[in-house]
């Protein structure tokens, strides 16, 4: 049987979290004819985010002024949607902090995890855990505050493709860095299994859950990870620029304590008293000694709102509803990919439901010859003209053509109209266009 639209509208009508997507302002957007298939990247504005930000400001900011610091509760803004991200990615209250950027936040797990399972200077080179060992295709900043953490400290960053990692693990590692679902090929690991891998050889994880906290579930506590961090602007729809998370097992979080552990950006608010104006610095007990300086306050507003638009999924079957649509959205986008533009396009995300997370990307064939011989392919004019068209998606090099699919928004029949007006492009030759091959800033 041949799909229709029509089977895909029915798809909508009997979906569960259908009406989710009214929490969401997309009216100017869907009126346009614009198809959004680039949450991974940016989240959809929520609604609630408009009427918040401007409480936020002309109230608590406007007239509370200073007050609101304790009146409006700002100073406990990361702590507070802390603990509504917590239950999304398996961890308890007071485990998760909201501060900085993803990338701050590596930079801080990776000295937690180093004091965790430090390198022993008595040891023979041979037996000294002096790797941090990653994926050559994880997301580059991890990768970049990684070398240059191994740089200062002597250690090395090791990156090796997916299926060398764990043959890769053993006693030279100290700390295995992983992202979760991969930003390239949409790749997702069984964090359970490689967690466990890891501490058989005696390495710490660090998991970024940038691409998976608000799409797939994670269970950080069942999968017995060490470290974890994430991202507040793609699935958790926390605006441009949102705020990051950070997540210790309490079982680290209670050696950190035992052992005074100082985080290396120890600014004063993550300080156990921060308004006794001590010149010296003593760490605030649990998470809070990860956050560093003060919060972004109109932004972590944001950032609640966006985190709220997930758990209002709580009822309607929560996160493993949200799983289910996921896969039945990126399931169909590959059929009708498949269907529509047999052979023009590879699809590099795995089929296998346990190996994805929420996003397909795929690779213009004709280009990949070309892009093995480490030339730049026609992808980012292919996704230029599908823009042109309506459909937002992304671009990564070399190759690949990003779509992200967020079921709280993301329709059934918005990926039959996605994969429509991707299969004319490619028909009538758009993309040839050279206007299309003039490269943005951000692609
Ligand atoms: C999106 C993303 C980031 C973003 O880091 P910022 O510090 O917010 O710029 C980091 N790591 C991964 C794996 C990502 O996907």
């Amino acid at each position: 049987m041949t799909l229709t639209r029509e089977n895909c509208a029915a798809l909508d009508a009997r979906d569960p979290l259908a009406p989710l997507r009214g929490q969401f302002a997309l009216d100017q957007v869907d009126r346009a004819g614009i198809i959004y298939l680039d949450g991974n990247s940016l989240g959809v504005l929520p609604k609630t985010a408009i009427a918040r930000i401007r409480e936020v400001v002309e109230r608590e900011w406007g007239v509370g002024l200073i007050r609101s610091w304790n009146a409006a509760g700002w100073i406990d803004l990361s702590q507070r949607i802390g603990d509504k991200i917590a239950p999304l990615i398996g961890a308890g209250p007071g485990e998760v902090m909201v501060a900085d950027s993803t990338s701050v936040n590596v930079f801080k797990a990776l000295h937690a995890a180093l004091a965790i399972n430090p390198p022993s200077p008595r040891a023979s080179a041979a037996q000294a855990r002096t790797r941090i060992l990653s994926e050559r295709i994880n997301f580059p900043t991890d990768l970049y505050i990684a070398e240059t953490l191994a740089r200062d400290r002597g250690l090395e960053l090791v990156l090796v493709d997916r299926d060398a990692l764990e043959s890769h693990l053993d006693d030279r590692v100290a700390i295995l860095m992983l992202t979760h679902a991969n930003y390239q090929t949409g790749h997702l690991h069984d964090m359970e299994a490689v967690t466990s891998a890891a501490h058989r050889a005696g390495a710490v994880t660090i998991w970024d859950l940038a691409h998976s906290a608000g799409a797939v579930p994670v269970d950080l506590t069942t999968a017995g990870a060490d470290f974890a961090v994430g991202c507040g602007y793609k699935y958790l729809n926390g605006g441009p620029g949102a705020a990051a998370f950070i997540w210790a097992n309490p079982s680290h979080i209670a050696r950190l304590d035992r052992d005074g552990f100082r985080q290396p950006l120890s600014g004063w608010l993550g300080h156990a008293a921060p308004f006794a104006f001590t010149p010296d610095y003593q760490p605030a007990p649990g998470m809070a000694r990860f956050i560093c300086g003060t919060p972004p306050v109109l932004s972590m507003a944001a950032l609640e709102c966006g985190v709220d638009t997930v758990l209002a999924a709580g009822d309607r079957g929560g996160m493993t509803a949200i799983r289910e649509k996921s896969l039945a959205l990126t399931d169909l986008f590959m059929t009708l990919l498949e269907d529509r533009c047999a052979r023009v396009f590879t699809i590099v995300t795995p089929r296998d439901h346990k190996q994805r997370g929420s996003q397909v990307s795929i690779a213009f064939a004709e280009d990949l010859p070309s892009v093995a011989q480490g030339a730049m392919g026609d992808g980012y004019a292919i996704m230029q003209a599908l823009i042109a068209r309506g459909v937002i998606g992304d671009f990564r090099p070399p190759a690949i053509l990003r779509f992200g699919f967020t079921p709280l928004y993301t329709r059934f029949v918005d990926v039959w109209d996605a994969v429509d007006r991707l299969a004319d492009v490619m028909q009538a030759n758009e993309w040839r266009d050279p206007k299309f091959s003039v490269r943005a800033a951000v692609t």
